[in-house]
């Protein structure tokens, strides 16, 4: 079985961790905007928070967002685990490029497009 390398899994984290970033970011300026007093002291809790909070953010989210944002944690849950990068289907590795383009893909593409066929 071959193993991921450590700095392309430290690569894939990245870019997962971005795009929850982004995310929660998008909801997060929705909500100062919501929200009169917008000072150090907010951002101080919402640094200190916690899932909960990441939680509460989501609700902002639409449908399709939050559906993102729970690709994006399962697959740094995966990559935690040490499952990260193998389809849950047929349990191969999924492509290198694939992952490049969609970090938190969890089915390699013979499967997604069989599921897509149904
Ligand atoms: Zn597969």
């Amino acid at each position: 079985m071959r193993m991921m390398r450590k700095t392309q899994l430290e690569n894939y984290r990245k870019m997962l961790q971005a795009q929850k970033q982004t995310l929660l970011e998008k909801v997060k300026n929705s909500v100062d905007m919501n929200r009169e007093d917008s000072s150090d002291e907010v951002k101080d809790a919402a640094d200190f928070a916690s899932d909960y909070y990441e939680r509460e953010l989501a609700l902002g989210l639409s449908e399709t967002e939050r559906q993102r944002l729970q690709e994006v944690e399962d697959a740094l849950d995966r990559i935690e685990g040490g499952s990260y990068g193998k389809c849950e289907t047929c349990g191969s590795w999924i492509a290198p490029q694939r992952l490049e383009a969609l970090p938190f893909a969890k089915l390699c593409i013979e499967c997604k497009a069989k599921e897509e066929r149904k």
